[in-house]
């Protein structure tokens, strides 16, 4: 099987798969139990907590862990975070991840103001426009992806951050896929939540975690338990967790120049299949591993197909959305028409990705188109 897409999911990392194998049936304890085997599992999940954060160059006390970006997007943009925080108003993007698009469209059923930021044709938020929103809605959440995880677009966060603290407002950052592709500081970028996943760094799938600047600005979404200083409450998911810590160490091996090469290298050879085909956002600074591609004329999903009858896994869009018929609305928002978006498809690659892979993919590709 050939790989592409990573940016849905990535295999198990070399020191996850060795705690699949050894470390799953051992750490069964629960966390909170107060003998000594929970306070062993408490200990461990401590230490992970621990490396976490000095790999974000955050403090422990702000790692909340949880089931997934799913739900650390939703504790953010969540009518109850809103109403307690004196949230009126919501400023984001038409091109987020549909957990923040979800979230968002609950909030407007609860009477919060929503702002759309304009984008440019690569998808980059238009910063001016950002700045006359904050400027007239002060102290509004304001919610954003720093890489997109269908054309890879990298924002500016840091003035991004900068414009909306000059008016009071609060930032989230989705920031699921720059982990370990990108080198980042979440402390230096100033934002105020921030989510994560672990399953598209080679973790396990239903965990992640929320940074959280000022807990005592967080409202706990999940009740019951007194679990992360109170903040969420649920067992912990020590296996989880571990994966996570597990992935993020493996994830500074990755060689982040050799993903740019192989990207760069599938995206000239595509190029020459016809010279209609285009790369989406080519010119705009762009993650490593992510090449989304117009093929004119041909419906993605039979595209996709094909390869994947060729044993190439590649997407039509965000994992997220599939099921749906709809065209991604990511590309739609670039300014394309729905014709141009049914004939895009993702790839994704990582750092187990190797040249033969590429040349297999474009002599598949021959053949479909
Ligand atoms: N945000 C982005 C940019 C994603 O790519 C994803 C995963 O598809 C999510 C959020 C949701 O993450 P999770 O699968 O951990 O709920």
């Amino acid at each position: 099987m050939i790989y592409f897409d990573n940016n849905a999911t990535t295999k198990f990392s070399l020191r996850v798969q060795e705690y699949l194998r050894k470390g799953f049936i051992d750490n069964w304890g629960n966390a909170s139990s107060e003998h000594l085997f929970g306070q062993t599992t408490k200990d461990i999940i401590e230490g992970d907590r621990e490396y976490i954060a000095n790999f974000l160059n955050v403090l422990k006390k702000n790692i909340l862990f949880t089931s997934g970006a799913t739900e650390s997007i939703n504790s953010i943009l969540n009518p109850i975070f809103c109403s307690e925080n004196k949230i009126t108003s919501v400023i984001s993007s038409k091109l987020e991840h549909q957990s923040t698009l979800s979230a968002i469209d609950r909030l407007k059923k609860h009477g919060v103001k929503i702002l759309w930021v304009k984008n440019d044709e690569n998808g980059v938020i238009d910063l001016k426009n950002l700045e006359s929103l904050a400027k007239q809605f002060p102290q509004s959440l304001a919610s954003f992806l720093y890489v997109n995880n269908e054309t890879g677009v990298i924002q500016d966060v840091k003035t991004i951050t900068r414009i909306c603290k000059e008016f009071g407002c609060l930032v989230h950052l989705d920031s699921v896929q720059a982990l370990g592709k990108y080198n980042f500081d979440l402390l230096k970028l100033g934002v105020d939540f921030a989510s994560f996943s672990a399953h598209k760094i080679g973790g396990l799938k239903g965990v992640g975690l929320l940074y959280i600047k000022n807990p005592d600005n967080f409202v706990p979404f999940i009740l019951g338990g007194g679990q992360e200083q109170g903040l969420r409450a649920g067992t912990y998911n020590i296996n989880g967790i571990r994966s996570f810590r597990f992935a993020l160490e493996d994830s500074k091996k990755w060689n982040l120049d050799s993903i740019t090469n192989l990207r760069n290298k599938f995206e000239e050879e595509v190029l020459k299949l016809n010279d209609k085909i285009k790369i989406n956002c080519q010119n705009a600074n762009r993650i490593c591993n992510t090449s989304n591609i117009y093929f004119p004329n041909l419906p993605n999903q039979a595209v996709a197909l094909d390869l994947s009858r060729n044993n190439i896994c590649v997407s039509t869009g965000s994992a997220c959305s599939s099921g749906t018929t709809d065209p991604s609305y990511v590309i739609q928002g670039l300014g394309q028409t729905k014709n141009y978006a049914s004939s895009c498809i993702r790839f994704s690659f990582a750092y187990f990705n190797i040249h033969n892979e590429v040349n297999r993919t474009i002599e598949a590709l021959k053949q479909i188109i």
